[in-house]
């Protein structure tokens, strides 16, 4: 027998009128790309992205099309977030810290005729024109005294808005399954791949943030903003803050420790999230600076992306600050696990709370988790078998954009992590490691085998391998090993020289030093165990 109920489709779009209706007055304050700050509401937000949605349906954007974005967080990048998903087209978020050749791939993978970018970023994109020949605009995300020299033909997104209608915008109805928007993976085993989460995939997800047991997110929270919005939907927030009404704090191109601070202190944040690099240097400046972390407005914060350094979790506990550990990744929303006591830790003070809070999280209503062997056979969750993680859930991807990897489901469910991972028989995930050899700098990865590649086009180096070395600033760095071919000369510097024509310049390794030869398995790959053993203190393999 069917149910009499209504068939209202979970839309992003629902999400801003809810806000705009219910929330009216809730704040957005945020600090912009050319300097200054701008506060507005969400009534306000959702008055502009009508327009913004106008003007992108002059531009001739139509349900389906690929937008992207190069952009810090800003209420621009807030108005883009959901005038795009809302008239049916697809945000394409791209991460600006890339090397130049590497945004124009992704541009080029994702498709899209219309690229937005932050005034001091357009320059990126523009250098890019012939790698992503169907981009057919740029629009500048500023106003008319602050446009960029380059591309000489970038729009203006403020003249933009200023040529549309004001009025309440009817925003479209459709499937919810359709892609809202598209972000791309690192890259770390080869090319970046596509990952397209659902309208349906992005409000089930934002409930999962307002849930009590997960983030908390609420209507009493000002949330500052400090994952970027390029990185995974901003972890969600921006859909979960619409969906609660609580004031969002976007703190615009930089994320140092003064800026965060001062942001928390002016508008009384409650909540934060952040990769554990950017905690790391908060409270680096608020000791060189004689700050309190006591005297701060935050009561709860969330950290995720890397494994958070356990003195971290006692600063924020010193501090009388909810530091709560998150487990997820591109693929999962982000969020798929939450780490929050539970009624039987109530009663647990100093190191056995900590035990608890350096847990990476508990799969909340919506995911699923598991850990398997080799053979993949599923594991005990007995807190001492450790194995491959895999995640399923209706918001966990099913395969990537354009078919890339092929089929990655396991038995049609399961999505596999690539960590690996204990669970434990309360349900907490603690991550073991992880089965890539990604090098984990500021929360941002750097691929060891492009390095490699990158060191390899050296015509006096035979081969290379990278690998992570701990760093207390940036949780890791790489660090390059290189055989040169026989009777060939670089110096170290000459071979930084090269790299840095090739990739980022935060990717250049830390060191370089040049061996013999390199351990390799049977197979003839790398044996990077073995070089870690070799090469890093043994407090740190
Ligand atoms: P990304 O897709 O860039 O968000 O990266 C996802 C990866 O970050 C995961 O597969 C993990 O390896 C890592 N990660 C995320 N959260 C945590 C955490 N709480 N602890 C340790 N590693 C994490």
């Amino acid at each position: 027998m069917q149910a009499l109920m209504q068939d209202r489709q979970l839309l992003v779009s629902s999400l801003l009128t809810h806000a705009a209706r219910f929330h009216p007055r809730s704040e957005i304050i945020s600090r912009m790309a050319e300097g200054g700050a701008t506060r507005t509401d969400w009534a306000g937000l959702a008055a502009r992205a009508g327009r913004l949605a106008r003007a992108l349906r002059r531009l001739g954007v139509r349900p389906g099309d690929r937008v992207a974005t190069l952009a810090w967080n800003t209420t621009r990048h807030l108005e883009l977030y959901f005038a795009v998903a809302g008239i049916g087209a697809v945000l394409h978020t791209i991460n600006p810290r890339l090397f130049p050749a590497q945004i124009g791939w992704i541009a080029d993978h994702g498709g899209a005729e219309v690229i937005f970018a932050d005034a001091d970023l357009a320059h990126l994109i523009a250098g890019q024109r012939a790698a992503a020949p169907a981009l057919r605009a740029v629009v500048a995300m500023t106003d008319a005294a602050h446009m960029p020299p380059a591309p000489a033909d970038a729009l203006c997104y403020e003249d933009l808005l200023a040529a549309e209608e004001g009025g309440p915008f009817d925003w479209p109805e459709f499937d919810e399954n359709r892609a809202a928007t598209l972000c791309h993976t690192s890259g770390t085993t080869g090319d970046p791949k596509g990952v397209l989460s659902s309208h349906r995939a992005c409000v089930l997800h934002a409930w999962l943030c307002c849930s009590v047991d997960g983030l908390g997110v609420n209507r009493r929270d000002r949330t500052l903003l400090a994952t970027p919005l390029f990185h995974v939907n901003g972890w969600g927030l921006p859909f979960a803050s619409a969906m609660c009404g609580a004031a969002l704090v976007l703190p615009g191109p930089h994320v140092d420790g003064a800026t965060l601070h001062a942001l928390a202190v002016e508008e009384r944040c409650t909540f934060s999230l952040a990769v554990p690099t950017v905690w790391l240097s908060f409270f680096r400046h608020l000791d060189a600076a004689g700050l309190d972390p006591a005297a701060l407005p935050l009561e709860r914060v969330m950290l995720g992306g890397a494994a958070p350094p356990r003195a971290l979790l006692r600063r924020f506990r010193d501090a009388g600050i909810e530091a709560m550990q998150a487990w997820g990744m591109t693929e999962t929303g982000p969020v798929a696990a939450v780490c929050r006591p539970l009624p039987e830790h109530e009663g647990l003070t100093g190191e056995a709370l900590l035990d608890v809070r350096a847990r990476s999280g508990r799969a909340m209503y919506g995911v699923d988790m598991r850990i398997v062997d080799e053979a993949g056979r599923p594991l005990p969750h007995d807190g001492e078998s450790a194995g491959h993680l895999q995640a399923s859930g209706p918001w966990v991807a099913s395969g990537y954009h354009r078919g890339a990897g092929g089929e990655v489901l396991e038995e049609g469910r399961w999505f596999p992590t690539g960590d690996v991972a204990v669970i434990d028989p309360e349900g907490f995930v603690r991550l073991t490691d992880r089965a890539k050899d990604v090098i984990k700098s500021g929360g941002e990865w750097i691929s060891s085998i492009q390095l490699e590649s990158a060191a390899m086009s050296h015509a006096a180096v035979q081969e290379a391998a990278v690998i992570a070395m701990p760093h207390p600033e940036w949780q890791e760095r790489p660090l390059m090993l290189a055989v040169l071919k026989p009777g060939a000369q670089v110096t170290a510097e000459a071979l930084r020289d090269h790299l840095s024509g090739i990739v980022a310049r935060w990717w250049l390794p830390d060191e370089i030093r040049f061996v013999d030869a390199l351990p390799h398995t049977a197979t003839g790959k790398l044996q990077k165990t073995r070089l870690r053993r070799m090469h890093l203190p043994a407090a740190a393999v």
